[in-house]
């Protein structure tokens, strides 16, 4: 069985009495609710007070990004070394942000993946097509594309752990999300990818999620899907309320 694992992108949002403030609103909200694996995946400036904030709780510490080296001259940049340090557990990597506007390749996010995965770090690995790309009936080519080139050779052992967040770009942060029926249409192709490049075995164990536009509104109907085990969620996980509803979305 796979465990739903939901996270929450606060993005470059929040300062750190604002992040404070949230996660005492939010761990009363959640306290009872250890069927769902809850991510905080906060800024880097963040996650000390995050991390120490949610000691007490079963939610769990993430990044949003990471640099492939454990240490050495790279400016302004952070290693996995530097994340476990601080208890982080998962890290976000991929992102469709990173790649379109910092102009991230498969190549750089699959040094990343690597380096996270032997580090110990969970990679919540991002996926998903544009609107172009689904207009030209693209989306399985470009995810399927995304997923070998950052997936092809990794251990199965190790590949198991694995997160993967279907996220059509199209859908974050517009509003509008896919139909839970075409989430789980690419999720299901997904999974079919992930048993090609492991094997079914594995590939029933990686949890799927969904990411764009999830809200307390449309978190039952994507959950109900049979290949969707989690979100990743960005806009509507700024606010506790509205965030421990989607986590809560079993209730
Ligand atoms: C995201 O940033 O990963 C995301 C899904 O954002 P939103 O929920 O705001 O669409």
């Amino acid at each position: 069985m796979r465990k739903p694992i939901i996270a929450a992108n606060w993005k470059m949002y929040k300062n750190n009495q604002e992040a404070l403030d949230f996660v005492n609103k939010f761990k009363p909200l959640i306290s009872r609710n250890d069927q769902v694996e809850t991510v905080i995946c906060a800024p880097f400036t963040l996650l000390a007070t995050v991390g120490e904030s949610i000691k007490d709780s079963h939610i769990a510490l993430g990044a949003q990004n990471m640099y492939p080296s454990l240490e050495g001259a790279y400016t302004g940049e952070i290693s996995p070394k530097m994340l476990l340090d601080l208890g982080v557990k998962y890290v976000i990597l991929g992102h469709s942000e990173r790649r379109e506007i910092l102009g991230e390749t498969d190549q750089f996010i699959r040094q990343k993946v690597d380096l996270a995965l032997e580090t110990g770090l969970t990679p919540i690995l991002c996926v998903g097509e544009t609107l172009e790309e689904r207009q030209q009936g693209k989306t399985q080519t470009k995810v399927s594309q995304q997923l070998w080139s950052a997936l092809e050779g990794i251990l199965a052992s190790q590949a198991q752990k694995l997160v993967i967040a279907y996220e059509p770009i199209w859908a974050i942060g517009t509003g509008k999300n896919a139909s839970p029926e075409d989430a789980e249409e690419t999720c299901a192709f997904i999974r079919n990818c992930l048993s090609e490049i492991f094997n079914g075995e594995v590939a029933q164990n990686i949890r799927i999620q969904y990411g764009g536009s999830v809200k307390p509104g449309n978190i039952k109907e994507i959950m109900a899907q049979p290949n969707i085990d989690g979100a990743l969620v960005g806009g509507a996980s700024l606010d506790p309320e509205s965030f421990a509803q989607i986590v809560n979305f079993k209730e």
